[in-house]
């Protein structure tokens, strides 16, 4: 058995990016049917030895038929619904923003575990944004950088409990 972890976050605050680092090549499901709009990207994840499902929240960049709120909204809390735990992301180098405030709302709400993490942390530019994040009311926030693999024993940390859970 293996875990489903959604990555949820208002646009590019880098869950691509986290989510092609823990995927790498083994994209398991990828909707390219015409005029389907590429909403989640699901894939194979691998941290370390602990092996689970992750689900990138792709597709809100192209948001254009609906409100964007509205959109995400939805589509956070299918996320949310569906998956066992969720790594709710921000940008350390923007700080909070009232769209971030949105999301962990919905998350306070509806998500049963949320691991924050800070994105984009590397460097003392992001100091004062992941300081920030505590004030979400969502636990500590884990700083780390997707681009560069920083912070990513932190992460392993983080899921190590849940895995052994499933
Ligand atoms: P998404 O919209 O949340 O999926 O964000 P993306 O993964 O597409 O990334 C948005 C932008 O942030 C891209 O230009 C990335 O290169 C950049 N980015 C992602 N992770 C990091 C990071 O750890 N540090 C920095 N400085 N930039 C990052
Ligand atoms: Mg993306």
């Amino acid at each position: 058995m293996s875990f489903k972890l959604a990555i949820v976050g208002r646009p590019n605050v880098g869950k691509s990016t986290l989510f092609n680092r823990l995927v790498g090549k083994r994209l398991a499901l990828v909707d390219d049917q015409p005029g389907v709009t590429r909403d989640l990207r699901e894939g194979e994840a691998r941290l370390g030895d602990i092996n689970f499902i992750a689900v990138d929240t792709a597709g809100l960049e192209d948001a254009t038929d609906d409100s964007l709120e509205g959109r995400m909204r939805r589509l956070t809390e299918r996320a949310v619904e569906d998956a066992d735990v969720c790594l709710f992301m921000i940008d350390a180098r923007t700080g909070i923003t009232p769209v971030d405030e949105i999301f962990a709302d919905i998350l306070r709400k509806r998500a049963d575990q949320v691991i924050l993490v800070a994105n984009k942390a590397e460097g003392r530019a992001a100091e004062a944004g992941v300081l920030e994040a505590w004030n979400l009311g969502l636990g500590e926030p884990l700083a780390i950088s997707s681009e560069h693999g920083e912070g990513m024993p932190d992460l392993y940390s983080a899921l190590l409990p849940i895995s052994e859970r499933f």
